[in-house]
């Protein structure tokens, strides 16, 4: 069945926020008075916890303390989205090869493009804003993200979410991924997944992916994606 619709994750497919993200909790642990400080390798394993609160919790737990509690967790979150913004405003974050080329030929294309991700809506927007001088409204008709599930990836929700605002059929949308929580998310809704690891994510396994390629070059999707790009094969 020929395509209608892409999905897209945004950290780490889009461009390569990780280290952003990273250096954005570091500073507002700093700022806070915690004496809390991910290194890379700290945060290759916090990266297994989909979600900024989620994984400021799965480091308190594994560090076996009480604090801070929830609420104080939310409102560091809510900081730490802020500080995020403005890292990326400030120039900090570049899409990755091939991305800008893509979803301007996709628009072109006259394709649908929608956003399915875990990270909040802020950082979507300010990601937009920075790396393709647009806001994200005026890019993606769909827009699933951050807290608008329950179940992060690697559960289906937030695809199933981004295929019912679209409303079109699993088999008539694709989606790009750059990690194994996000490949198992969108398989789970029933998507079709064209995977591109990302920096942290290069040793992890994509053997249910559809399509794995180094890098989102129009030259690299498969047929599938061309066609509906309007691109010749
Ligand atoms: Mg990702």
């Amino acid at each position: 069945m020929s395509l209608s619709a892409l999905i897209f994750d945004v950290d780490g497919t889009l461009a390569e926020t990780e280290e952003v993200h990273r250096r954005a909790f570091n500073e507002i642990f700093h700022e806070a008075g915690l004496d809390w400080h991910w290194s890379e390798d700290d945060y290759s394993r916090l990266l297994l916890t989909t979600g900024g609160k989620e994984r400021m919790r799965a480091h308190r737990d594994a560090i076996g303390r009480d604090e801070p509690d929830d609420e104080r967790l939310a409102a560091l979150h809510i900081r730490k989205t802020a500080r995020y913004g403005q890292i990326v405003h400030s120039g900090g974050l570049a899409l990755r090869d091939g991305m800008g080329e893509l979803i301007s030929a996709a628009h072109r294309a006259g394709a649908r493009l929608a956003v399915a991700t875990t990270t909040s809506r802020g950082n979507v927007d300010a990601l937009c804003q920075a790396c393709l001088g647009k806001p994200a409204h005026e890019l993606f008709e769909v827009i699933a993200a951050g807290d608008e599930v329950t179940r992060k990836k690697p559960a289906p929700d937030i695809y199933e979410l981004a295929l019912q605002r679209l409303d079109v059929s699993p088999e008539r949308a694709l989606a790009f991924e750059d990690t194994r929580n996000g490949l198992l998310s969108a398989k789970g809704a029933g998507l079709r997944v064209i995977a591109s690891p990302s920096a942290y994510a290069r040793n992890e396994d994509f053997r249910e992916a559809d399509w794995l390629v180094p890098d989102w070059s129009v030259k690299r999707l498969p047929a599938i994606v061309r066609a509906l790009l309007g691109q010749p094969n």
